[in-house]
């Protein structure tokens, strides 16, 4: 058995070698990918289940490799945050999306993801805030969606610094909530806007009861805690139904619609004004 586990060891290092160059390839070639304007924003609308409208868009960044086409920001965020690419990229994103959301009317909130090396950049605070006022953007429109697994480390710098943005009047979401391991300790020290309900448990709402029961209980815990509710990834009606049933305010997912370009998000908010 020693001997087959070592043939085996030897049979994958060709494709080790390879997922290094690649992880490599792509690290390099994403220096200096934002200043060439190779990155794009999405926006996926964040509705309100009982009014059925859309009450915002989360931002999500894509990036189109000249040679190799679409890299997934599940693949280019962890690069972008090991080499601190993320602090630049980061603040295209944030740029990109508040101006963006000079688009749209007054009451319509731009979400956007933050990462861990952010929250502990000194400058961060100071940056949208000075974006915001530039673009004449008020704070309340923007909201700052962050993991609990970004708050792991330096978590006292991070809370810090999501003191500073509450201050500010920006809104703030706990992303992936139930994902990780610390999420009640954080709910009980920072006071969170919004919880995200991982798309993991709203998937397996229909068939598995643990799921469902899961996402009854954050709504319930939510509810108390005064924090408004969104379930991610709802694909189907019956997901939706669900979820609604059990106190879920708002939701997102393929349902409602994909991550949609600029004009097509606009297209969404002028095709519900005139309903
Ligand atoms: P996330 O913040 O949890 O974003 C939601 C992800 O779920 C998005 O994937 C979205 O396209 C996908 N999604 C939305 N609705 C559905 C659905 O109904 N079904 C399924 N199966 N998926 C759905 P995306 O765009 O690939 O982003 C992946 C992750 O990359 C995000 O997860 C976020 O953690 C990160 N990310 C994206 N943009 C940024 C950014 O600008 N900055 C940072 N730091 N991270 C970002
Ligand atoms: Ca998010
Ligand atoms: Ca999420
Ligand atoms: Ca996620």
């Amino acid at each position: 058995a020693k001997v087959a586990g070592r043939g085996r060891a030897t049979e994958f290092q060709p494709e080790m070698k390879q997922a290094f160059l690649d992880r490599h390839r792509l690290q390099n070639d994403l220096r200096g990918a934002v200043e060439r304007g190779e990155h794009r924003l999405q926006f996926q609308p964040i509705v309100d289940l009982q009014a059925d409208r859309t009450l915002g868009f989360e931002a999500l960044v894509r990036w189109d490799h000249p040679e190799l086409g679409p890299v997934p920001p599940s693949r280019f965020i962890p690069l972008a945050e090991e080499s601190g690419l993320i602090l630049d990229l980061g603040r295209w994103v944030l740029r990109e999306a508040i101006s963006t959301a000079r688009l749209w009317s007054e009451d319509v909130f731009i979400a956007v993801n933050i990462s861990a090396r952010q929250l502990t950049d000194a400058d961060l605070v100071p940056f949208i805030s000075a974006t915001l006022a530039d673009l004449g953007v008020p704070p309340r429109r923007l909201e700052i969606e962050i993991t609990e697994t970004a708050l792991v480390d330096n978590d006292a710098i991070a809370i810090r610094t999501l003191r500073a943005l509450r201050d500010l009047g920006c809104r703030i979401a706990l992303d992936d909530f139930g994902t990780g391991y610390a999420s009640l300790s954080y709910l009980q020290r920072f006071h969170f806007d919004k919880l995200k309900i991982d798309r993991s448990f709203v998937e397996s709402c229909r068939v598995d009861e643990n799921s469902s029961a899961i996402i009854a209980a954050v709504c319930a815990l939510a509810r108390r805690l005064r924090l408004s509710v969104v379930a991610e990834g709802i694909e189907t009606a019956d997901h939706r139904v669900f979820v609604a049933e059990v106190g879920c305010g708002l939701g997102q997912g393929y349902l409602f619609d994909r991550p949609l370009t600029q004009g097509e998000a606009l297209e969404r908010l002028a095709r519900e004004a005139n309903l």
